[in-house]
């Protein structure tokens, strides 16, 4: 989608450190790390928000939590313990248009967020 950020980093006009990439999602890191390990795992197809996330999309879900298990493993996370955010809406925070996952990890992280 035009003018869309992460449909800019799925395509490499717009630079990343690519982590992961395969044909139907792409992992990379965030640009403003909230933690030592702030990943980003994102569908290809520029979907807005989990809210326009089918339920035919379980295949695409399937792979992006399974993406997320495999890069909190390879990072040292999964005898630490990480969390995975959805952030959804204006209220929810979402800043970026095109549903994203964050996996954070590799400090002790604070509950509840603000
Ligand atoms: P949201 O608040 O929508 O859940 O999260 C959007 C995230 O995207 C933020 O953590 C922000 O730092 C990250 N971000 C925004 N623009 C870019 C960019 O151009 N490159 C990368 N790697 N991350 C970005
Ligand atoms: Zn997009």
């Amino acid at each position: 989608m035009a003018d869309c950020i992460f449909c800019g980093i799925v395509d490499g006009t717009i630079p990343s450190e690519k982590l992961y990439e395969d044909e139907m999602v792409v992992a990379f890191r965030d640009i403003h790390a909230q933690a030592p390990v702030h990943v980003l795992v994102i569908p290809k197809e520029h979907i807005p928000s989990i809210q326009e996330v089918e339920e035919e999309s379980g295949e695409l879900l399937a792979r992006i939590f399974s993406t997320i298990n495999r890069l909190a493993k390879e990072h040292g996370l999964a005898d630490r313990g990480y969390r995975i955010v959805n952030n959804c809406g204006e209220e929810g925070g979402q800043t970026v248009h095109h549903v994203h996952f964050h996996l954070l990890g590799g400090r002790s992280l604070t509950w509840p967020p603000g």
